[in-house]
């Protein structure tokens, strides 16, 4: 059944409440538009991407997040240290040896779901309307442009909302490239990851308790270890399928538990800890939106690009992109133009920020590459690859891609995040 009442109508519509959501929603909220969120889930709700970097300061800060996570639980991280198969540890990269360290060089460790109900409640705060379980289900056209959506209630209903903009921020479902055929994969980077957590395992101490670890097993595989508060630690393991399933290996438990024992530091670390909770599993891997924008839509965060996370670059990205789009959305309100041509900026920035991420990820996933032979021949490509790793991603790192080349071949930027701009109607 269909609920007519539910159509006044919006400024803008933004489909999903994570931090791509969360944010657009508050910036919009903040200049005085009114907003309305549909988010499928009941929050608070699990959802993996636990390592916050450096970068996601800026937006925080923009959306007035930084007080609350300054006062809250999340185990504070400075830091993030590779360590190779043998236990033996590089110097960790710490943030502070670049940026302010009460600010942007001082990061969290966030239990998502927290994290997102914070953020969802900021959002709130600041004027936006929030309907949880609430799924998209269509999208509304008029001829060639979005005009608003149509979703479905816990019950079952449909209902109907309408605005000049809708904000696809629906994360790894890509409701609208997937819909319209502009979802393309990365053709070089495709692993699955396995994951689960850990309570009473052994951490770091001091400035290095909440640094993330990422630890080797062969073939460029990888584990994250994350420390959470409550004693909880996030552990998850990643590399190309071929490698994770070798000898027919198929459970997700048995996947994780023989890895464990492929890197020393992980097995001392988890040797005095208790595994709590299910083993997580994905094969959805880097891919993007070859359009940012189309008339009367716009994509955020993972719905537009998600870059494999080696680099917890994910959040940093959908907060990023979730205050720029609204930023833009807020001029073409104001200016009483919202066409996709609009958005080309906003496009450009985020496939600039992402390309420079992969290229860091490729280059660490080619055989025989590591850093620390760039930095042997070019110590101040320290820090460069610091700035990268901290998420300073739309900075100019072509002296470091230069120096990356002189080891391994780095990829091609990806034809992705062009605003899809109608051709006029022939007279
Ligand atoms: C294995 C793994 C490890 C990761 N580790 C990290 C990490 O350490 N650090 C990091 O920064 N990032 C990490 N990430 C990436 C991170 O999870 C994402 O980049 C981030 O959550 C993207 O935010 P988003 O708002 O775009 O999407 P999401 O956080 O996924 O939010 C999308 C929201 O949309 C809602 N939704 C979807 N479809 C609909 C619909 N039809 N109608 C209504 N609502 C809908 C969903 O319920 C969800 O709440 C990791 C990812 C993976 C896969």
């Amino acid at each position: 059944m269909k609920h007519p009442s539910d159509s006044p109508s919006y400024d803008a519509i933004i489909i999903g409440g994570g931090p791509a959501g969360a944010s657009a929603a508050a910036v919009l909220a903040e200049h005085g538009h009114r907003v309305l969120v549909l988010e499928r889930e009941r929050f608070p709700r699990y959802h993996i991407g636990e390592s916050l970097i450096p970068f996601t300061f800026q937006p925080l800060e923009r959306i007035g997040m930084i007080p609350r996570m300054k006062g809250s639980h999340f185990v504070k991280k400075f830091s993030v240290r590779f360590v190779q198969r043998d236990g033996a540890s590089a110097q960790p990269f710490y943030f502070f040896t670049r940026y302010d360290r009460d600010t942007i060089a001082q990061s969290w460790q966030v239990l998502r779901s927290e994290f997102d109900q914070q953020m969802l409640d900021n959002a709130r705060a600041k004027g936006a309307v929030v309907r949880e379980q609430m799924t998209v289900t269509r999208l509304l056209r008029d001829g060639e442009t979005v005009v608003g959506v149509e979703a479905r209630d816990a019950a079952g209903g449909l209902h109907e909302f309408r605005a000049p903009i809708t904000i696809d921020c629906t994360g790894k479902e890509a409701f609208a490239a997937n819909r319209s055929g502009w979802r393309e994969k990365d053709p070089y980077l495709n692993k699955i990851a396995v994951w689960t957590y850990y309570e009473g395992s052994k951490r770091g101490e001091g400035i290095d308790e909440g640094e993330t670890t990422v630890a080797f097993v062969p073939e460029k595989g990888w584990f994250w270890h994350i420390p959470l508060h409550g004693d909880r630690v996030s552990v998850g393991v990643v590399a190309e399928a071929k490698y994770l399933t070798r000898d027919g290996v198929k459970d997700p438990r048995a996947i994780f538990e023989r890895e464990i024992g492929q890197n020393l530091w992980i097995k001392d670390r988890l040797s005095t800890g208790r595994q709590t909770g299910e083993f997580w599993v994905t094969s959805e891997y880097s891919r993007h939106s070859r359009h940012c924008a189309a008339p009367g839509l716009v994509l955020a965060g993972d719905a537009l690009a998600f870059l494999d996370p080696v680099f917890s670059s994910g959040v940093m990205l959908a907060l990023k992109s979730g205050v720029l789009v609204a930023e833009a959305i807020h001029e073409g309100l104001v200016a009483g133009d919202l066409g996709p041509a609009r958005f080309a900026g906003y496009g450009a920035a985020i496939r600039t920020g992402v390309e420079n991420m992969r290229k860091l990820v490729y280059a660490f996933y080619q055989p025989g590459f590591s850093f620390k032979q760039v930095i042997e021949r070019h110590p101040e490509a320290a820090g460069d690859i610091t700035d990268c790793l901290s998420g300073d991603v739309n900075k100019d790192f072509s002296r470091l891609w230069a120096q990356f080349r002189e080891f391994v071949p780095l990829p091609d930027d990806l034809p992705f995040g062009e605003p899809l701009v109608p051709e006029p109607a022939a007279r």
